[in-house]
C-alpha cells in the first residue's frame, strides 16, 4: 500500500537527494498531518506494542516509590516540577501520584508537566491528571527543582546509520530506484564521523537524543533534582544496526509503509553518559531488572497480592516476570540516573566512568 507520507517522502527525494534515516525518521513518526504517533493509540493488544506502565501497574508505582524518596532526600520542597517525556496513555503518571496519596507534601508540591508532540495522545493523558502540555522541555518553567521521568522516550527520537569499513565511513540513506525508495550510501557527514568509535562496524549516532540529554542535565544541574531514562538499549558500544519497523507486534521492512508502522532503534546508553559526564551531577545506571528488585517490587507484589483474587494474582505475577525477568524486559531495558550531586537514588549504582 503506498501511504501519504511515501508520496511526500518520494517527491522530497525527487528534489532535494537522499534521505537520511533520521529525516525519515523524524518524519514516519512526527508529521503533523500523516506521522504514526499523531494519528494513532499504538499501545497494547490492538496496537502495534506494549510498554512497561502498560504491562503492570507496578512499574509506575515502583517509580512513584522512587520519586517520593527522592522529593524527601530533597529536603521536601514546596514546589516541584515533575516532568514526564512522551507518557504514551498517561498510564506511567497515573500509578505514580496514586503513591503520592502517602506522601501529602508531595501531592501538594507536585506540578506535573508532559512533553507531548502527539494531539491524540494528549487527549488520552488527561483523565484523572491535572498537567500541562508542552511540545519541548524547553517550555517547562525553570524556577523550581525538577524530576523527570522518560520512559520509551529517546528510542524514538531519531538517529542515523553510519557504516565505517576501513578508511571508508559512509551514511546509510534513502535514495530512489524507478521511483521506489531503496537504501543506498554516501559519503558520511564528518561530524557524524567523530560521534562513532574507530572500529569497522555500523553506528546509529543520534544528535538529537545527545541534545535532548544535555537539555534534561542543564535543567537538573540548574534547578536540582533527578532525571530518570528508561529504555532498550546497550551499556557499552555496540558495533550493528539496530534500528527496526514494528506493527502489529512485528517486525517489518524499515521502509514499509511509511507513517503507518512504529520506528525505533535501541539507545545507546553510553552516548548519553559522555553527555551527561559533562555536567556537574551524579551519573547512575542499573538494568530494569536490578531497579525494579532493588526498589522492592517483590514486596509490593506481595502486598497486592494478598487483596487479590486469583486471576488478578496471577496477571500482577506475569507482569512482575515480563517486568524484570533476564530473557524478558529485565536485562534488555536500562535506567540511567542523572541528579544533583549530593542526592543517593536507590535502584541505580554510580559509574565508574562517569
Ligand atoms: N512513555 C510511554 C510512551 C512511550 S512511546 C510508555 O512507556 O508507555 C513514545 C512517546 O513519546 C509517545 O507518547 C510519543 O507521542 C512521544 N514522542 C515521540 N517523539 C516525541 C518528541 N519528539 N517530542 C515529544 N514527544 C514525543
Amino acid at each position: 500500500m503506498t501511504t501519504p507520507l511515501q508520496d511526500i517522502i518520494t517527491s522530497h527525494i525527487r528534489t532535494h537527494g537522499p534521505m537520511d534515516m533520521g529525516t525519515y525518521m523524524a518524519l514516519c513518526l512526527g508529521h503533523r498531518e500523516y506521522g504514526y504517533y499523531m494519528t494513532r493509540d499504538p499501545f497494547g493488544a490492538t496496537g502495534d506494542f506494549t510498554t512497561a506502565p502498560e504491562i503492570s501497574q507496578l512499574f509506575g508505582e515502583m517509580i512513584g516509590f522512587w520519586v517520593a524518596d527522592m522529593y524527601q532526600q530533597m529536603g521536601s520542597p514546596d514546589q516541584i516540577y515533575l516532568v514526564e517525556c512522551g507518557p504514551g496513555r498517561g498510564t506511567l503518571m497515573r500509578d505514580v501520584v496514586r503513591v503520592f496519596r502517602a506522601v501529602p507534601a508531595l501531592k501538594d508540591a507536585a506540578q506535573i508537566h508532559f512533553i507531548e508532540t502527539s494531539p491524540v495522545l494528549r487527549e488520552l493523558q488527561e483523565p484523572g491528571l491535572s498537567a500541562a502540555w508542552h511540545d519541548t522541555l524547553a517550555d517547562v518553567p525553570d524556577d523550581a527543582p525538577i524530576l523527570l521521568i522518560a520512559n520509551e522516550f529517546f528510542d524514538a527520537l531519531p538517529m542515523r546509520q553510519i557504516l565505517r569499513d576501513g578508511d571508508k565511513v559512509q551514511e546509510i540513506v534513502i535514495g530512489l530506484h524507478d521511483d521506489q525508495m531503496v537504501l543506498g550510501r554516501i559519503p558520511a557527514d564528518p561530524a557524524l564521523v567523530q560521534l562513532i568509535p574507530q572500529v569497522d562496524g555500523v553506528y546509529e549516532p543520534s544528535p538529537i537524543r545527545m541534545t535532548y540529554m544535555n537539555d534534561i542535565c542543564a535543567r537538573v544541574e540548574t534547578q536540582g533534582g533527578a532525571a530518570l531514562i528508561i529504555d532498550y538499549g546497550f551499556l557499552n558500544p555496540i558495533r550493528h544496526p539496530t534500528m527496526q519497523a514494528i506493527q502489529n507486534h512485528k517486525p517489518v521492512a524499515l521502509l514499509h509503509e511509511p507513517g503507518q508502522v512504529d520506528l525505533t532503534s535501541l539507545v545507546d546508553f553510553s552516548a548519553l553518559r559522555s553527555v551527561a559526564a559533562r555536567h556537574d551531577l551524579r551519573v547512575m545506571q542499573a538494568t530494569q531488572g536490578e531497579f525494579l528488585n532493588e526498589l522492592g517490587i517483590q514486596s509490593r507484589f506481595d502486598i497486592l497480592a494478598g487483596k487479590a483474587s486469583d486471576e488478578q494474582r496471577n496477571d500482577l505475577n506475569l507482569g512482575m516476570v515480563r517486568l524484570t525477568a533476564p530473557d524478558q524486559m529485565g536485562e534488555l531495558f536500562k535506567v540511567l540516573c542523572v541528579c544533583s550531586t549530593g542526592l543517593h537514588p536507590s535502584g541505580v549504582k554510580d559509574v565508574p566512568d562517569a
